[in-house]
């Protein structure tokens, strides 16, 4: 049986939304509620529980309600997911987690450090039992039956720095502080003026994302050769974290993106034929 988890002390960050551009502060607090809360502070403390039902998607996963939303979500969730947090309250003064250096290990780091407590209640795990694809123009997502929780993704991009790139991991929180929470989001230097003029990666910078221009990366040197298959992979594993329990199956994405991940987990809770509760 696996415990419900909570964080030891509370946890603060502060800093800059990749897309909203906006400086906030983070504030994470033990809770044995059982549930992760987010609490908009500077929002007479509107509460929004974290529900699939709830989340949106575009360039970065959000959850929205009653008029409110928070954004880029993926890099906190995947932390807690991977450090088996359930129960969580996470005060923020703005509607975007801040984008730190672009990656989960600073999170990851302080949530190390913090220590993470165990609660009397305990949870179920959800094992895939069968296997399903789910196909869109170029890209595919697929999950099959497994032993552990595996992840394999591949991405290709047209450009030199880039090309195809494959990885394949069975992710457990040792492996995914040293092999995927550094991997920092990444994007292109000709796709800024058009996302800008969508209200988005107005926060962006050098500091925060991999940039790339038409040959190469901008902001050498990279932390692996590999860095973006690894950053898409803390991506889902953010993403992922959406169906409220720790995993036990195969989920390979092909150019897949948070689009595609959360039709997947849509389909997932409205088909529970394809796993069970353990
Ligand atoms: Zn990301």
């Amino acid at each position: 049986m696996i415990s419900k988890k909570t964080i030891q002390k509370e946890i603060q960050f502060s800093g800059v939304g990749i897309h909203s551009g906006k400086n906030v502060d983070l504030l994470l607090k033990p809770s044995s509620s059982g549930e992760i809360i987010f609490r908009r502070t500077d929002l007479d403390n509107l509460e929004l529980a974290l529900d699939p039902k709830k989340i949106k998607t575009k360039n970065s996963t959000y959850i929205v309600s009653e008029g409110c939303k928070i954004q880029t979500l993926e890099h906190l969730l995947a932390v807690l997911y991977m450090s088996g947090i359930d129960s969580l309250i996470i005060e923020i003064n703005g509607d975007e987690i801040p984008a730190m250096d672009g990656s989960a290990s600073p999170f990851a780091q302080a949530i190390l450090n913090a220590g993470v407590r165990s609660l009397p209640d305990s949870k179920k795990s959800i094992k895939i039992t069968k296997s399903f694809s789910l196909d869109e123009k170029d890209a595919s997502f697929s999950f099959s039956p497994g032993s552990d929780f595996k992840i394999t993704y591949s991405i290709e991009y047209d450009h030199p720095a880039i090309q195809k790139q494959e990885l394949t991991l069975s992710l457990n929180l040792e492996n995914f502080i040293k092999e995927i929470a550094p991997a920092r989001t990444f994007g292109f230097l000709k796709d800024v003026p058009a996302l800008r003029a969508q209200g988005l990666a107005g926060g962006g910078s050098l500091d925060n994302a991999v940039v790339l221009d038409d040959k190469s990366v901008i902001n050498k040197p990279l932390r692996y050769p590999d860095e973006f298959v690894r950053h898409k992979i803390l991506d889902l594993v953010g993403d992922l974290s959406l169906m409220g329990s720790p995993l036990i199956g195969h989920f390979k994405a092909q150019r897949a993106g948070h689009g595609l991940h959360l039709k997947a987990i849509h389909f997932l809770l409205d088909n529970p034929e394809f796993w069970t509760y353990i």
